[in-house]
Formats: C-alpha cells, sequence, structure tokens
C-alpha cells in the first residue's frame, strides 16, 4: 500500500495513525512540534494535553463521555490504551500523567515498523502526489495551513474565534413560563414563525440579571488570545459594562414578541433560545457569549425566568480555535466534499474536547482504512456515541441562517442532547419522577449504543 499522510500527530492525528497501521496500512506522520511550536503545547511529543489532565467521567453507564471511552476502548483506541495505563486518582474521572500518556503514545507510533514520522510544518493542504491525507492540525492550526485551507473552503467556512453561546436541553426549561414565537411571528427559512423560545423578564428582573452580571466572576483572556472582539460576538458582560440598557437593545430585546400569558403588558427584556440540532432536544441562548466562569454562568442564567432549572449541554465561552463549517463541507465519512482524498479530523472539524477530538481521529483513521481496503466507509450508527459526535460534524446541526447569525455552527462536546430519543419502558405499579426518569433514559441510552456499536464492530 501507499502510505496515508496525517497532517498533525495530535490526539485525533495520533489515533488515526494507530488505527491505520493497525490494519497493515502505512502511514506518514507530519508534525511541525518541536521545530515549530504552538501558543498552548510545551513539548515535541504527540498527543499533548495542553491544559487540564482529565479525560472527564468514565462512567459509560450514566454519562455520554464515559460511554464515548467505552467505545473507543471496544474499537482499540489507543489513546484511551495509554490514558488508561497513566491514570492517576480522580474519582469518577479519568485522569492521566500527561507526560507517561504522551510517552507512551508517542514511543509505540515511532517504534511501529509501518510509521514514518516527518518533522516540521506542513505549510500548505497535502500536496496531490501525496495522495489520500488525514488534516488533524487542531485548534491551533498553523497560519499557513489555515490559509491554505481558507483559500479552498471559502472565507467564512474557517473560522478562528470560538464564541460559544451556552446550550440548554430543551427538557429542562420551564415551558410554562416561556413560549415559542419568532419575533415579529416572522417565519425564517423552513420555519414556522414560532421558532425562537422566548424567556421573559420584568424591570427588576432584568437590573438583578445586570448586576450579576457585573458582578459574576469572568475568566481572563490569555495572551495569544487577545484578538479584538469581532462584531456580533461581544461578550455579554463587556455589553452590560458598556451600559446597563445596552443588553435590552441587543440580544435581550423585548420588540416583536408577545408573552401569550400576560399579553397586554409588553415584557421589559426577553432571552431567546433557538432550536440548536435537528431533534430539538438542545437549544442555544441568542447572542449569549461570554467569558464569564461556568459556575457564575449557571448561577446567573438560571436567573432568567424559564431556566430556574436549566441544565446546559455546553457553557458559553470566548477562546482562539480553528474549525471548518464541517456540516456543509465534509461528507458524511470526514472527506473534503470538495477534494474528496482529503480528510479532516479531531477538534478542527467542530468537536471540543481531547476524548471527542481523539474519537474523531479514530473513525478517520478507520475510514481511510476500509477505503484503501476497498470496502466502503461505513458510519456509526447515530445512536452511539462515536455515531452522535460524527452526526453533530457532518450534518445533524441546522445551520439556521437567521437574526443576523451567518452560520451557527459550533463545536460541541458529546452529549445526551446528540442522540436519538430513547422509550423507556413504564413501571406498573409507579410513575419515575423527573430526575429518575432522565436517569433512566441516560441508562438505556448507554445499553442501546454499546449493543449497537458491537453491530457495527462486527
Ligand atoms: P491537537 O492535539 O492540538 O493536535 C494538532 C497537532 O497538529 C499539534 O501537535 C500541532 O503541533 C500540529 N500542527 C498544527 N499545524 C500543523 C502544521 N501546519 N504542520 C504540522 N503539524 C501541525 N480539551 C479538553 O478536553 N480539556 C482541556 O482542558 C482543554 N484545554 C484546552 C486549552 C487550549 C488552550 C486549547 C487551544 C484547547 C483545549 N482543549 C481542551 C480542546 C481540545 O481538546 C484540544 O485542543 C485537543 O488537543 C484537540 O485535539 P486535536 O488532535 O484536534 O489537536
Amino acid at each position: 500500500h501507499a502510505p496515508i499522510h496525517i497532517v498533525g500527530a495530535g490526539l485525533a492525528g495520533s489515533e488515526a495513525a494507530w488505527q491505520l497501521v493497525s490494519r497493515g496500512i502505512p502511514v506518514v506522520l507530519h508534525e511541525m512540534r518541536p521545530k515549530r511550536g504552538t501558543e498552548a503545547h510545551k513539548t515535541g511529543g504527540f498527543a499533548e494535553l495542553v491544559c487540564s489532565n482529565s479525560f472527564r467521567s468514565d462512567d459509560h453507564e450514566n454519562n455520554a463521555v464515559g460511554l464515548l471511552h467505552e467505545e473507543m476502548r471496544r474499537a482499540g483506541s489507543l489513546i484511551m490504551a495509554s490514558a488508561d495505563a497513566n491514570k492517576v486518582p480522580a474519582g469518577g474521572a479519568l485522569a492521566v500523567d500527561r507526560d507517561g500518556f504522551s510517552d507512551k503514545i508517542t514511543a509505540t507510533l515511532r517504534a511501529h515498523p509501518l510509521v514514518t514520522v516527518a518533522e516540521g510544518e506542513v505549510d500548505g493542504l497535502p500536496p496531490e502526489d501525496w495522495g489520500d491525507a488525514i488534516v488533524s492540525t487542531g485548534p491551533l492550526t498553523s497560519p499557513a495551513l489555515a490559509d491554505a485551507i481558507r483559500a479552498t473552503t471559502g472565507a467564512a467556512s474557517l473560522a478562528f474565534f470560538d464564541a460559544i453561546a451556552p446550550i440548554v436541553h430543551f427538557d429542562s426549561i420551564d415551558m410554562d413560563k416561556a413560549w415559542f414565537q419568532s419575533r415579529y411571528d416572522k417565519p425564517g427559512p423552513g420555519g414556522t414563525g414560532a421558532d425562537y423560545i422566548n424567556c421573559p423578564l420584568d424591570r427588576d428582573e432584568y437590573e438583578a440579571f445586570i448586576d450579576a452580571l457585573l458582578a459574576g466572576d469572568k475568566t481572563e483572556f490569555k495572551d495569544f488570545e487577545k484578538t479584538p472582539y469581532f462584531d456580533g460576538c461581544l461578550p455579554i458582560e463587556v455589553m452590560a459594562e458598556r451600559g446597563r440598557e445596552t443588553l435590552r437593545h441587543g440580544p435581550m430585546k423585548p420588540v416583536g414578541l408577545t408573552n401569550p400569558r400576560n399579553p397586554t403588558v409588553k415584557s421589559y427584556a426577553i432571552v431567546q433560545l433557538r432550536q440548536d440540532n435537528a431533534l430539538g432536544t438542545l437549544y442555544n441562548m441568542v447572542g449569549f457569549q461570554t467569558k464569564l466562569k461556568y459556575g457564575a454562568q449557571v448561577d446567573i442564567f438560571r436567573m432568567i425566568p424559564g431556566l430556574e432549572r436549566a441544565e446546559f449541554a455546553r457553557l458559553g465561552g470566548l477562546h482562539r480555535n480553528t474549525y471548518l463549517d464541517s456540516p456543509r463541507l465534509l461528507d458524511p465519512v470526514l472527506r473534503l466534499k470538495a477534494a474528496p482524498r482529503l480528510r479532516f479530523a479531531g477538534q478542527v472539524t467542530g468537536c471540543e474536547g481531547y476524548v471527542e477530538s481523539a474519537s474523531i481521529g479514530l473513525l478517520a483513521g478507520r475510514f481511510a482504512a476500509a477505503e484503501r481496503l476497498g470496502n466502503a466507509a461505513v458510519p456509526p450508527p447515530p445512536t452511539t456515541a462515536l455515531g452522535a459526535l460524527l452526526g453533530h460534524i457532518t450534518g445533524g446541526h441546522i445551520s439556521a441562517e437567521t437574526e443576523g447569525a451567518p452560520r451557527s455552527f459550533q463545536p460541541m462536546n458529546v452529549n445526551f442532547g446528540l442522540f436519538p430519543p430513547v422509550e423507556i419502558p413504564r413501571e406498573p405499579d409507579r410513575r419515575l419522577r423527573g430526575n429518575e426518569k432522565t436517569i433512566a433514559k441516560r441508562q438505556a441510552i448507554c445499553r442501546r449504543a454499546l449493543a449497537d456499536l458491537a453491530v457495527w464492530l462486527g
């Protein structure tokens, strides 16, 4: 076999390489470190963890990322094998000794007879004569390569900054207080005129909310992130600092909306949430990107009427992150539609997190291997964590072109909102209460996932 070139030996690239060589296919693994660094990496090792040493929950019966761990183990993941071998005590979480973790992956790949390591930056798209390639250069993709990707995919297709509004699980929103309506009942493309969920605030509630925003704990930008704010993605706390009324004239403006429970009184301010996935299980808070610390976000957003019990699929943030508009650009098996010899993998495809990035590397490696061996690349079922996350990246997402949001595809961690709903059998003698029902549903999703994964793994 001719080798497959992989650009970037991070979490995704290392896993993709392992999946390929495990199937007898040679790879050339290109890595620019240590010759050229990034703003966050410190070593020359493969799969360096740039920040926390945690892979989050390892509970595969109740937790979506724990489930993803287990699916990856069953699919023969090198990243998971190295994490398990370098575990440090962390309660129910899987945390690792970061040096041991990276050393094992580096040593395993460097020693493998089918791996050739090419040191140095790849400063453009992989050239034609390399044939098939996987680009897994991560959130800090070097500028030269990012420019080349952008030249191929179009300027709007590659984001350099991640301005993330919080995303809420629909079933945690109190619809006795909130209601569905689009501003001026205007149907957006494909919409009905009732596409948004609206949460009303009266004057006292608004003033208390602004006070909390101004007082809330904020994260500081790292030096390399000191980028001027883009239009349309100012953090809400920065808007509040500019004037107490700013938000009421911006993302919290109440015009064109009527509270059906109180139609004669105008709301003082309104927070809107927009459907975020095709299943309708997730809603994002429109215009609510923020640099508040996570704990402060939960406390402050739960002050909003209707969101008192909100569960967040992800919290807001703003940081440097290079990622593609994948739902538009990539096919279901991660190939660039415009140039199918190129696959993308890892965080640059719009997943978020160490485990998620590695898992998309795992899929890219398996897909490339299947094709090279003359088989069809078959995506995992959407009921598995691997399939649910892949669905978020390649298609399940709604690209709402409404309300000044030119693109709304945002990187995301794996979470239960990405899975198709599951029916749980009724208990004959009693009804399950709210929390029991949530737990039962999660457990049913996990059981279904592992059963369906076994079929996919064949
Ligand atoms: P990476 O692991 O970054 O791998 C990409 C590799 O490509 C790197 O080794 C890089 O040197 C190389 N490369 C880049 N450009 C080129 C080029 N042109 N030629 C050759 N090589 C190239 N996730 C978490 O789960 N927990 C955290 O605590 C966390 N903290 C983060 C902190 C920061 C500052 C950042 C930026 C991200 C963080 N993430 C975190 C998100 C994400 O999980 C990691 O960035 C993860 O490493 C992404 O995996 P990846 O394989 O896609 O990219």
